[in-house]
């Protein structure tokens, strides 16, 4: 896929967002790859961590927007552990998230009333948590 790099990308109001949701600063990264090469789930991602934030850096909004890395990651921080300047990649695949749910959709994608009162009563707090901030429909 042929990608257009322009200012208009750079200074867009998705990237803006994006960095005001995550709190970081993608211009701190100088791509040294330790996010990527310490990620437990960039063998699944199209993207790779250090690539989400060089394509932000330049602006590549469609390429972010529609990647599959930001429903890959685990949110284990490790890219944040592993990085010299301190960029928080964890922070910035979860603005993403927010971000492209908000936009596909403002309805619930889990139906509370689906799962037994049972299963609700076993389930993991956390794995319901995360349904409903993960799940997007196909
Ligand atoms: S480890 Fe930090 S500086 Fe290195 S590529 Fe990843 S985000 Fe950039
Ligand atoms: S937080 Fe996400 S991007 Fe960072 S190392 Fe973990 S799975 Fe990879």
């Amino acid at each position: 896929m042929k990608s257009i790099i322009s200012s208009s990308g750079i200074n867009s109001d998705f990237v803006n967002r994006v960095a005001e949701i995550s709190g970081e600063n993608f211009f701190n990264c100088y791509q040294c790859g330790n996010c990527s090469a310490g990620c437990p789930s960039v063998d699944e991602m199209d993207l790779m961590p250090s690539q989400v934030v060089r394509y932000l850096q330049l602006g590549l909004v469609d390429e972010v927007k529609n990647c599959k890395s930001m429903w890959v990651c685990a949110a284990c921080t490790m890219c944040h552990a592993r990085c010299p300047k301190g960029v928080d990649i964890s922070k910035i695949m979860e603005a993403l998230r927010v971000m492209r749910l908000r936009e596909v959709d403002a309805q619930p994608r889990v139906d509370i009333t689906d799962f037994s009162k049972d299963y609700l009563e076993r389930a993991p707090q956390i794995a319901m948590i995360s349904g409903f901030r993960k799940f997007l429909p196909l």
